[in-house]
């Protein structure tokens, strides 16, 4: 039986986007209360993730967009103390505080050090709790609650500081990963498979525009049995085809049935089944490596059952 990290940070708790705002602290507490209350954190690797390096950032950014957000901070920093406004808007969804670069850098850095402590062999596979979510980032822009694409990133750090052929992303979000497609889009060493409520945020997504994108655009009400269907039919031969030295798994629960985000119909049940298939894709190709981080996921209570039942799987318990 291998092992399962956790890597989670206290600067992920201090970013937040205002009153109101779904993408909330309590949402890594929300999960963290219910591995307590299942037991489930008892099965788990406690690690405190460190900040990545923004050459690694940068593996997936462009310069200026890691400069402007890092500006953006120092700015608002010094217009709080002169009594300014302790937010700056990047979009109508998407502010930053003072500790938002910190965690952004964190959150990137826990999946770069999850994919470390995998391939080091010292963990099987491992859950990144962390946010702000990384998903919506694309190379020069942030959007829908991302700053960094930290599971890009970390699929990148992957292939080029630790010589990896091939590496699978897998997107469970209900909305389309345009970040990650925007940065692994024509990359042949990436395959990313997805399925994402359509039409929805972001625009687009409804074709797959590259050869290494398998995306499943889905309508409305959907529900799990249909997504399993799908999984089976058409991500599955895909990741068979490209056998992954290591799977990278977007991680977002709000498709689920009580998540008002959305309007899919998923309940946890469906999250443990869509993880086992996953787990069995890495145990033939990749020794069993996964990293999975945390994206969306708003109703609180959903959320943290989801993220048990995805665990559960994980770590075998
Ligand atoms: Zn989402």
């Amino acid at each position: 039986m291998g092992s399962t990290g956790y890597f989670t940070h206290p600067v992920c708790w201090k970013h937040e986007m205002g009153a109101g705002h779904p993408e909330c602290p309590e949402r890594l507490s929300a999960i963290e209360d219910r591995l307590l209350i299942s037991g489930v954190d008892m099965a788990l690797q406690r690690r405190e993730a460190s900040p990545a390096s923004l050459a690694d950032i940068e593996l997936a950014h462009g310069r200026m967009h890691v400069a402007a957000l890092r500006g953006l901070g120092d700015m608002l920093r010094e217009d709080m103390a002169a009594g300014g406004p302790t937010h700056t808007s990047l979009d109508p969804d998407t502010m930053i505080n003072i500790h938002t670069w910190d965690a952004a850098l964190v959150s990137a850095g826990a999946a770069i050090d999850a994919t470390d402590a995998v391939l080091a062999g010292e963990l099987e596979n491992a859950f990144c709790a962390v946010r702000p979510p990384g998903h919506h980032a694309c190379r020069d822009k942030a959007m829908g609650f991302c700053f960094f694409n930290n599971v890009a990133i970390a699929a990148k750090y992957a292939l080029e500081r630790h010589g990896l052929q091939r590496v699978a992303i897998v997107d469970f979000d209900v909305h389309h990963g345009n970040g990650t497609e925007d940065i692994v889009a024509g990359d042949e060493r990436i395959l990313m498979v997805s399925f994402f409520q359509h039409p929805f945020y972001p625009e687009g997504g409804s074709t797959s525009k590259a050869a290494n994108l398998v995306n499943l655009p889905v309508p409305a009400y959907t529900r799990g049995m249909d997504i399993r269907e799908l999984v089976d039919m058409m991500w599955l031969p895909r990741l068979e085809a490209h056998r992954p030295e290591l799977i990278f798994i977007s991680a977002g629960f709000d498709a689920h049935r009580e998540d008002d985000m959305a309007q899919m119909g998923l309940v946890e049940q469906d999250y443990a089944w869509i993880t086992q298939r996953i787990k069995d894709v890495a145990l033939r190709h990749a020794q069993g490596r996964i990293v999975s981080c945390l994206e969306g996921g708003y109703n609180l209570s959903a959320l943290g059952r989801s993220v048990e039942a995805h665990l559960r799987v994980l770590a075998d318990v």
